[in-house]
């Protein structure tokens, strides 16, 4: 099998449908340079390779594609017209990762490799720029130091060693920049780096270009399973066999002088979805001068380099001068930049983030990927291009991540308490939304409030784990291509970048501002959208969900044929679903609306009374309350479906523990303390998740279900007589037998019967029950002869099916992730596997006793998108979700029938 995939000079041995084997980058390579875009030639070693190596080890990986690189290089060195460890002609190469997914930041990359101390003297003279030449050696011995051979600060604190020793000779020379030193500087940093590299692990810097080669690739293969990689793996549910492919290319360099330089562009703005070009690019820099955010980017076309003036409030003189854009500096090469980027785009028919670098006037395109994008901006895009007519109605659908419809869902700033509020300072509107939060300096202390914003100089890939935490992402330095701009908008999280007038001090957690002084812990604001940063707390209000957004909703209910509805216990809960456009309730919780202070007081007697009859006078107490709560549920969801679950939770969840409050109860009740103690203790379960509930409750107190039965049919009664129409579907919790549903739906529709007898007036309703315990689920087919409906409490069915206790699970599930033992959280996303079963035989075997059952799901899993495509999948009628997931599930049920 072929290990090894080359590309450049407008041929390629692999193409863009190859991306499991050739990573993102690789296919997106291959591609481009088989479509005549001018790409470096290079070659991909396969994702396989990655597996293989975890297996065999380093040694006999080298053995199977020892020849095939050999090849593959001689081919580069063929068309750049240079020789690998050729000091008078030296051709220099990158190696990087590339997963199958894009991994911002995650995965390690190598420049200027090849190089020793006689290429670089090669180097310097061919090029004829000795301090380019040992700058880049200065360059490569550090990266490489660090990367390759681990060479880097241990903890956060410390400083990286090759920093170290930089700034120990800046303050030596007494300068200041990087640019001050001298070519003799330079080439003492690399002797230092060296000393240095051997001192701290013994080993000699690799002098010969074919060793660095092949400690590089390993070390690419190592860093798939370094700690960064796992964690970002794991928060997006990427297994690790996967595996990284590495891509080797030649160097080309952004360094050469002011007729090079590099950049990183967009074909549309990923904040918004704008369609308008834009990018930044350094003149005379490598490429990550432009993400690490220590130069102030410019911008690439000349209407962005005016916004970006506005913004960062410049006079139009001041940027001509200062920053113009590359349309101004360079229009020759902004010209073909700007027709790659639209046969890119047209090509990949989505917006492209593409990198470039211009060496001595010749335009290389490094790379080029589907962009991240922020959710505003996933949903524009696509549209717009439907209406461009470059993708179909069912792409646009599945250009949708429908897990990333959340970030429009949310609440932005309160245009009113904006007028009021205090800027303080003005970033870059790098990532949209509104966040207020505390302030905090280390990622380290993002989990230190419930709210906050993290604040940074400038954000590496170490603080990704709090930048997930925090609410919001602060910069001083970087601009919207820096870490934290690409970072924020792939997680969909607010950023503002690059806000230069901030003086952030790591040492005392505080910042400056225009003179004041702001601690760790103080409240903050800032908006993404425009990139003010606001002192103190912002009122913030709720999105309008239309334009582009309406038209995605609209498209879903086009393809999907699965009703989607919503898990409500509040009138106002429900409302807000309807708005979302939930077609009926598919839970309501009715032991939640027993919390509140009138009503525990009622649910306490009830439990702790003695006889039927006491239960049956505290019971009353609670009857004219749920009748209350169901007319306005019921209200809320006029005509639609409305299902209500009877009490489901063990009892000893409404009792109080502390003393005063069991004082109290003695007292209102007339008995003493110490006989209130007792019953409190004889409802202690030691498994009260496997113990007295659901319809264990309501068949050893029948006058719960009685109870709760009467109010929800007289509560449709009142509001039929107020002409509104109701469809109530009353459901019993937690059955295991026939019988147990049997018992339930007798006395329900007995208490319906006399209900409708005493009012002379009835109405339509359905009795059902919940599947969620796996019994239930094999038993189907008997108690559907009796059911109206199934709805598949995957949390519980999760729960039983598994062994894993709900409340338990959280001290062994993320060890179990981690080790890769399960793939994916099985409350999160639905075992299809295992537990996905009893929902097919669940459903399979109901239908055959009862073709008219409606089947639905109202656990967790009813909003997880894959979980709602097996549900499609498997014939479900509808999925039941939170309110704020509505419109996820609605495009995930589209997703699923396309
Ligand atoms: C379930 O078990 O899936 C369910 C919806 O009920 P609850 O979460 O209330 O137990
Ligand atoms: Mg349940």
């Amino acid at each position: 099998k072929t290990r090894v995939y080359t590309f450049g000079n407008k041929k390629a041995d692999g193409n863009s449908s190859m991306r499991n084997l050739l990573g993102g980058k690789g296919a997106n390579l291959a591609e481009m340079s088989a479509i005549g875009i001018p790409v470096p030639p290079g070659f991909t070693i396969t994702t396989e390779v990655c597996t293989e190596y975890n297996l065999l080890g380093k040694d006999e990986v080298i053995q199977l594609i020892k020849r095939e690189v050999e090849l593959a290089v001689a081919k580069i060195e063929k068309t750049m017209n240079t020789k690998f460890g050729d000091a008078k002609n030296p051709l220099l190469l990158s190696v990087r990762s590339g997963a199958r997914v894009s991994m911002p930041g995650m995965m390690d990359t190598v420049l200027n490799l090849g190089l020793n101390d006689d290429v670089v003297e090669g180097l310097a003279k061919k090029t004829k720029n000795e301090r380019f030449a040992w700058d880049s050696y200065r360059r490569f011995v550090q990266m490489y130091g660090g990367v390759v051979m681990g060479v880097k600060a241990i903890n956060k604190e410390d400083i990286d060693p090759f920093e170290e020793i930089i700034e120990n000779l800046k303050e030596k020379r007494g300068i200041t920049l990087d640019t001050e030193f001298t070519v003799q500087d330079l080439k003492d940093l690399v002797f230092d780096f060296k000393k240095s590299i051997y001192r701290r692990i013994g080993k000699e810097f690799p002098s010969d270009p074919w060793d660095q080669l092949w400690l590089a690739v390993m070390a690419v293969f190592d860093s798939w399973n370094g700690k960064r990689a796992v964690y970002y793996r794991n928060m997006h549910g990427y297994p690790a066999d996967w595996g990284t492919a590495v891509n080797v290319q030649a160097m080309v360099f952004g360094n050469m002088g002011e007729n090079s330089g590099t950049g990183v562009c967009f074909t549309r703005d990923a904040g918004s979805g704008e369609n308008l070009f834009n990018g930044e690019y350094l003149i005379n820099a490598q490429g990550e001068d432009v993400v690490a955010g220590v130069r102030t980017p410019q911008q690439i076309t000349k209407i962005g380099s005016q916004r970006w003036a506005e913004l960062a409030q410049i006079t139009e003189k001041e940027r001509k001068n200062s920053y113009p854009s590359l349309e101004e500096v360079m229009p020759e090469i902004f010209k073909e930049l700007n027709g790659y980027q639209q046969i890119l785009e047209k090509h990949y028919r989505d917006m492209q983030d593409m990198e470039f670098t211009i060496q001595e006037g010749k335009l290389w395109i490094l790379q080029t990927r589907n962009g991240k994008r922020t959710g505003a901006a996933m949903v524009k895009i696509a549209i717009d291009l439907l209406s461009q007519g470059l993708i179909s109605e069912e792409e646009a659908l599945l250009r949708i991540e429908p897990n990333k419809l959340d970030e429009l869902l949310h609440p932005i700033f309160d245009p009113a308490a904006l007028k009021k509020a205090h800027v303080i300072a003005q970033g870059l509107p790098a990532s949209p939304g509104a966040a207020t939060g505390q302030l905090v300096f280390f990622a380290e202390d993002a989990s230190k409030f419930k709210y906050s914003i993290l604040t940074r100089i400038e954000t590496s890939p170490e603080d990704l784990e709090g930048m997930n935490l925090a609410k919001g992402i602060l910069t001083a330095r970087g601009g919207m291509t820096s870490h934290a701009a690409v970072v924020a908008r792939g997680m969909g999280k607010c950023c503002v970048s690059g806000a230069g007038a901030l003086k952030i001090n790591y040492k005392t957690k505080t910042m400056w501002v225009e003179g004041k002084e702001y601690h760790e812990g103080d409240w903050i604001s800032i908006n993404g959208s425009t990139g003010n940063i606001i002192e103190g707390k912002v009122a913030t209000v709720e999105p309008e969900l239309t334009g582009e957004f309406a038209k995605i909703m609209e498209l879903s209910d086009k393809y999907s044929s699965m009703k989607v509805r919503t898990n409500a216990d509040t009138p106002q809960d429900a409302k807000v679903a309807r708005n979302f456009g939930a077609t009926g309730i598919g839970l309501t919780r009715t032991e939640h609306m027993f919390f509140e202070v009138d009503r525990i007081k009622a649910m306490r007697e009830m439990i702790l009374a003695d006889t039927v009859k006491g239960r049956k006078q505290a019971l009353a107490k609670l009857l004219p309350m749920q009748r209350e709560d169901f007319e306005g549920i019921f209200e809320a969801m006029e005509g639609l479906p409305v299902t209500i679950r009877l009490l489901d939770p063990p009892l000893h969840e409404f009792v109080p523990h502390q003393l005063a409050t069991l004082r109290e109860l003695a007292d209102e009740m007339h008995v003493s303390l110490e006989s209130v103690k007792i019953k409190v203790a004889d409802l202690e379960e030691f498994n009260p998740m496997l113990g007295h509930r659901g319809c264990r409750l309501g068949n050893t107190y029948p006058e719960i279900t009685e109870m709760q039965t009467r109010a929800i049919i007289e509560a449709a009664l009142n509001l039929k007589q107020r002409g509104i129409e109701t469809k109530p579907e009353i459901m019993v919790p937690l059955v295991g037998t026939f019988d147990e549903f049997v018992a339930q739906e007798t006395i329900i529709r007995d208490t319906a019967e006399a209900i409708f007898k005493e009012r002379k007036d009835k109405i339509e309703y359905f009795v059902g029950t919940m599947i969620e315990i796996p019994r239930a689920a094999l038993m189907a087919d008997k108690i559907a002869k009796r059911a109206d409906f199934f709805s598949f409490g995957t949390n519980d069915l999760t729960q039983m099916t598994f062994g894993y206790s709900r409340d338990d699970a959280g001290k062994f599930l993320p060890i179990y992730l981690e080790q890769g033992i399960l793939k994916h959280d099985p409350f999160e996303v639905l075992d299809q596997e295992g537990v996905g079963q009893l929902v097919t035989m669940g459903t399979q075997r109901g239908r055959s006793t009862n073709p008219k059952l409606k089947v639905g799901i109202c656990g967790e899993h009813g909003g997880e998108p894959s979980s709602v495509e097996f549900c499609y999948n498997n014939g479900l009628d509808y999925v039941s979700c939170s309110p704020f997931r509505v419109p996820i599930a609605r495009v995930a049920s589209a997703q699923a029938a396309i």
